[in-house]
């Protein structure tokens, strides 16, 4: 008998990665919406997003997470670092708490056990913690950070 796979996990009605991240092209601010954005619906021009908007890579969609790790649900965007074994959790910051919610932190676990880092902030200029895999030092995390960021604006 046929077994009916999950289906992909769609953006639909989220659009917390246009608020939280900067976005360098259009110097968009961390904890800002982007004047591109309809809030609850999307890109308003998708089809002409910038280069970094087309790179970022979302957990929620990316690994089809559960229905209750959604960016607006659970209030933390979790974003892979290109070519690096770190990810940033990038939490809302009108919910601050975010990382006390336990489907949350189980999820920290779960990619500490893939071995992992993860930098946890809540916008820019924010106390940014490591939480660092197994066999990794901060200099190493903060290594990749500066590449992939050039450490301007984090
Ligand atoms: S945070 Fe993830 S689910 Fe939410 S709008 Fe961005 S890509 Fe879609
Ligand atoms: S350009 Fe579009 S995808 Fe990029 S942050 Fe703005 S609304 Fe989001």
């Amino acid at each position: 008998m046929a077994t009916k796979s999950k289906p992909q996990n769609q953006c639909d009605g989220c659009t917390l990665c246009c608020k939280v991240p900067y976005v360098s092209e259009l110097k968009k601010p961390v904890n800002t919406l982007c004047v591109h954005c309809q809030l609850n619906v999307g890109c308003k021009i998708y089809k002409a997003r910038p280069q970094s908007c087309r790179d970022y890579t979302c957990l929620y969609i990316t690994d089809n997470l559960s229905k209750d790790l959604k960016p607006n649900e659970c209030h933390v965007v979790f974003e892979k670092l290109k070519n690096a074994p770190v990810f940033l959790a990038l939490i809302d910051p009108d919910f601050p708490d975010s990382l006390d919610n336990p489907v949350v932190t189980n999820q920290i676990f779960k990619l500490l056990r893939e071995h992992f880092s993860i930098v946890t902030t809540v916008g820019q200029g924010s106390t940014k913690n490591i939480i660092l895999a197994e066999d990794t030092t901060k200099e190493e995390v903060w290594r990749h950070i500066t590449i992939a960021y050039k450490l301007i604006n984090f």
